[in-house]
């Protein structure tokens, strides 16, 4: 039996936009084999559904990439500057869900999602990753929210006008500047009474616990790992993970070798035992209802063992290897997703 898998991250959306083609929506359908995430290759792979990122890059920044583990950080995106390349994104999705309806929705409720599932149909929500394209009124998170969005990260790793990101830096705590901007609590707010889950993966510590006192939310981190285990600015410490428990939020495995390793490595190599020592350790702290997977496919270097979402299978095969039972798989593959989408949307 194939343990589906519903993720926290990716960011195809991103490879597929920086294509600049007329083809990209096929290539994705028709699957192009290249980086980590396509149709045919999603569903050899087990991948039953997740979170895809719109995300705004910096013009003329690269990605952490090779083994530099404190790149320079990066610039602010202004909100003009970012409308484009969001809507460019957002369109993508769209049309991937009409162009293939009988292979992947955009899906705006749990209920929905357990549908899609059921009916062997990707279920993708639509989130945004830096909150670059909403502008302090507010006005384009409500058209957002018409468009399908049902999720937010509020800032990446660099300042907007909600707040400043965690920038990536190794070794680091995640307590790296100011937290939330008034702009920034009023948009936590706002996303609450629309029912847009607040992702807290790129904030820094303040921010996060600015979240923690406001949101009416549970706390979920999409795509971070254990900063005891890697000392990565990106990543969530003890305190933090418990606080996602207690709130019955979530927390998402990132495969990102530099989120992972202890050396804090981007490019070099990691084997699946660290993935599941961060698992331990997450759960240990947040509690086994509260961790599941966000894979950050196609946004970072991840194991070889995995490689790309056909790899999937490799890393349940792993969790049973390293003695979780049938029923914690199934919660870590998916249905502590489910169970936190449900608290977060109401349905
Ligand atoms: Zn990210």
């Amino acid at each position: 039996m194939t343990i589906p898998v519903f993720d926290g991250h990716n960011d195809v959306l991103l490879r597929l936009w920086q294509k600049k083609s007329e083809g990209a929506v096929q290539d994705f359908i028709r699957g192009d084999g290249q980086g980590h995430l396509d149709l045919p290759r999603m569903r050899k792979g087990g991948f039953a559904g997740g979170f895809f990122a719109v995300f705004v890059p910096n013009p003329h920044d690269a990605l952490p990439d090779e083994d530099d583990m404190n790149p320079p950080p990066a610039g602010e995106v202004k909100t003009n500057a970012a409308f484009a390349p969001t809507l460019g994104m957002a369109s993508l999705l769209l049309r991937i869900a009409r162009e293939a309806p009988d292979q992947f929705r955009i899906c705006t409720t749990a209920s929905d999602i357990r549908k899609a599932m059921a009916d062997g149909v990707v279920a993708a929500i639509f989130h945004i990753e830096g909150a670059e394209a909403i502008d302090a009124d507010l006005q384009s998170l409500d058209v957002l929210h018409a468009a399908g969005l049902r999720s937010l990260g509020p800032v990446w790793s660099r300042p907007n006008i909600f707040g400043e990101g965690v920038p990536f830096r190794f070794p680091s705590s995640p307590d790296t500047g100011p937290g939330l901007t008034d702009a920034g609590k009023a948009l936590v707010k706002r996303c609450n009474e629309l029912g847009i889950l607040v992702d807290l993966s790129h904030l820094n510590e303040k921010g996060f616990w600015d979240v923690a006192d406001l949101s009416t939310a549970p706390l979920v981190a999409t795509h971070s790992n254990a900063h005891a285990l890697c000392g990565s600015s990106r990543n969530l410490t003890d305190e933090q993970l418990q606080a996602i428990g207690k709130t019955k939020g979530m927390v998402g495995l990132n495969y990102a070798n530099g989120f992972l390793r202890a050396d804090g490595k981007w490019a070099s190599e990691n084997g699946l035992d660290s993935m599941l020592r961060h698992l331990d350790h997450m759960m240990k702290h947040a509690g086994e209802d509260h961790v599941g997977l966000g894979s950050d496919f196609d946004g970072a270097r991840i194991p070889a063992q995995i490689g790309d979402v056909t790899g999937l299978p490799n890393l349940i095969a792993a969790m049973k290897a390293h003695g979780y039972g049938d029923e914690l798989i199934e919660k870590l593959a998916w249905k502590n997703w489910l169970g936190v989408l449900e608290r977060t949307w109401g349905e």
